[in-house]
């Protein structure tokens, strides 16, 4: 039997059967056996239904988890050599921002996170009440579509209702995962889209209107129209695991003009011919933008350099490489 991971609930996941019935599971043993193979939200898993497995967790087992899409991936906090695969298989990923205090950096990383993932990108800017005027909104808005390029950039507040009518329609019938530091709006959205209060929020703080640190737990929430939403709280460590094409995909302006440097392996620091570092001299490149780009690549090359380490330690002592923690390159997904 078919279902989908919805929700994990202290490591047993609750799976919709294909008949929008729900059991709660517990994983096969071989599964887990060999190596990191537990389900995440979004996973579609064969279970076996069985009779006097335990009653607590409805006799199901998961036996297998199907090959997964889209991931959305992160370098596990607890160890930087290893990924930790936060959901699979949604279709469209939403990076939220507050927009009245829009964290360029922040957004720049969320992005690459989000593009790594291979689904399609949007970013919604909330809480839009507390802007201090329509011309802020403006602005930030242009500034954050001037940043993105193609992707749609949408605004919204919670209590009104057509915004976020312009985000269930950009999700429709797809399954969309919700990034943003937690605070930002998340739940609040979600509770609009869905039309009544699913997920917990917390009242503002008494002075100035920000809001506490909210959602605790992660789950996969149905929408009226047909499509669903998972809101990732708490993920305040945005580490990033192999993000290569992540970052090539966030600084797609610093990747083209890089096409012109005189050197195909520019690290765009002193060598000559340097055509972007040219765009900063002259003005057409930020040197913030530049210096991010720098930051998140040499981030990123530090934690494959890490994985590599760990990996040949690994091997000294006899340890094969198994798959997913290959070397620089290696992927643990297939690109769509
Ligand atoms: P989450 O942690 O991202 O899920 O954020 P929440 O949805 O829990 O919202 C955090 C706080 O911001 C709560 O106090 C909400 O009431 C408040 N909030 C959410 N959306 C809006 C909005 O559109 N406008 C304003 N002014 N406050 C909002
Ligand atoms: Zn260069």
């Amino acid at each position: 039997m078919l279902g989908q991971i919805v929700k994990l609930d202290r490591g047993f996941p609750l799976v919709r059967l294909e008949d929008g019935s729900f059991v709660r599971c517990k994983h096969a043993v071989d599964l887990v056996k060999h190596g990191d193979s537990r389900g995440v939200i979004g996973d579609w898993v064969e279970l076996l239904m069985e009779d006097g497995l335990d009653n607590d967790l409805d006799n199901a087992q998961i036996l297998r988890i199907l090959p997964r899409k889209q991931v959305l991936i992160r370098k596990d906090p607890a160890d930087r050599t290893q990924p930790q695969i936060l959901a699979a298989n949604f279709d469209l990923i939403i990076v939220t921002q507050p927009l009245a205090e829009l964290n360029v950096s922040r957004l720049e990383r969320e992005l690459v996170l989000a593009y790594e993932t291979g689904a399609q990108v949007a970013v919604v800017l909330t809480k839009a009440d507390l802007a201090e005027s329509e011309g802020q909104i403006q602005q930030v808005r242009d500034s954050v579509a001037d940043m993105v390029g193609d992707i749609p950039v949408l605004v919204v507040s919670a209590d009104d209702r057509e915004s976020v009518a312009q985000v269930s329609q950009l999700i429709g019938d797809r399954m969309a995962v919700l990034l943003g530091r937690s605070g930002v709006g998340k739940s609040s959205l979600i509770n609009v889209l869905v039309g009544q209060d699913v997920q917990e929020t917390t009242p503002v703080r008494e002075g100035d209107g920000k809001g506490r640190h909210t959602t605790v737990s992660r789950e996969m929430v149905f929408l009226p129209q047909g499509g669903c939403v998972i809101d990732m709280p708490g993920i305040r460590g945005v580490g990033l695991w192999d993000a290569t094409d992540g970052i090539n995909a966030a600084f797609a302006d610093v990747v083209q003009l890089a096409q012109s440097c005189r050197f195909d392996d520019c690290r765009h620091e002193a060598e000559p011919g340097c055509a972007v570092r040219e765009a900063v001299e002259d003005g057409s490149l930020s040197p913030r933008r530049l210096e991010a780009y720098k930051r998140l690549r040499d981030e990123n090359q530090a934690n494959l350099d890490a994985r590599e380490v760990a990996q040949r330690t690994k091997e000294r002592r006899g340890h094969p490489r198994t798959r997913g923690q290959g070397s620089r390159g290696k992927r643990v997904r297939p690109r769509k």
